[in-house]
């Protein structure tokens, strides 16, 4: 489970909207396959892991540092994948909260003779899953406030994207900048009628409040961003920590 965990939080940053998930397939005292969610969300963990193992996976054991998913999402539900593999038994670290999941993947296997264990190293996986779940029950991104010099790759510092405070000619707006080979740049201005990609919406100076601010990063986790850094010099991050959205 440790190299699952291990794998998983190596693709922090790049996997955005999907959470990143490690998984390694051990049989007969040898590690047969492993893998990660790939660059961008997919493949899923599971499966990069179970084609490296082939017919090796029927009767092993699966580690998945997160539950396997239950629902079609652009790819089929990893569930299925491991019940096709024959996989004998399946080591889960933390039942995934999503709605679609949330329990049901371990339901399937279990319904489908799968031997299921749940809690290993969940304190990990629930650090590495932070930003996920944190869009899944809050609906925005787990905000950090880090020490940054302003030019780093958000994905070196473990988060989807770097926050920062704009110089808005009209009123304040921020940047939003995602990393890796996930780069992407939006100008967000944070009112209740957000734009994204374009022009910021203008609103009367001073307006960074609570409740604007609560709907931008809403915003935010609607475009499947999971975990953002903020700079903790900058007057966001006190904006932000005043409406009670910086979380660490
Ligand atoms: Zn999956």
């Amino acid at each position: 489970m440790t190299a699952a965990l291990d794998m998983a939080r190596g693709q922090l940053g790049l996997v955005w909207p999907n959470p990143a998930v490690g998984c390694v397939i051990w049989s007969e005292d040898r590690c047969v396959g492993r893998g990660a969610t790939q660059v961008g969300g997919r493949p899923h963990a599971e499966v990069v892991a179970l084609e490296e193992a082939g017919a090796s996976a029927r009767g092993a054991t699966a580690y998945v540092s997160l539950e396997p998913c239950n629902h079609w999402g652009k790819t089929p539900p990893c569930v299925d994948a491991l019940l096709a593999a024959g996989v004998a038994k399946v080591v889960v670290a933390i039942q995934d909260p999503d709605p679609r999941t949330n329990g049901k993947g371990i339901a399937r296997l279990r319904a489908g003779g799968v031997d299921v264990i749940i809690g290993p190293q969940a304190a990990s996986a629930a650090e590495i899953n932070a930003g996920f779940f944190t869009r899944v029950q809050e609906g925005r991104p787990l905000v950090s406030a880090l020490k940054l010099t302003g030019n780093e790759d958000p994905v070196a510092v473990g988060h989807d994207a770097i926050l920062r405070l704009l110089e808005g000619d009209v009123a304040p707006v921020f940047e939003v900048r995602t990393g890796g080979v996930r780069a992407r740049r939006w100008v967000v201005a944070p009112a209740g009628t957000t734009v994204f990609g374009g022009q910021p919406v203008p609103y009367s100076p001073g307006a960074i409040q609570a409740g604007n601010l609560r709907s931008a990063m809403a915003a935010i986790g609607a475009l499947g961003l999971t975990r953002v850094a903020v700079d903790e010099r900058d007057d966001l991050r006190w904006a932000l920590a005043d409406a009670g959205l910086v979380d660490r």
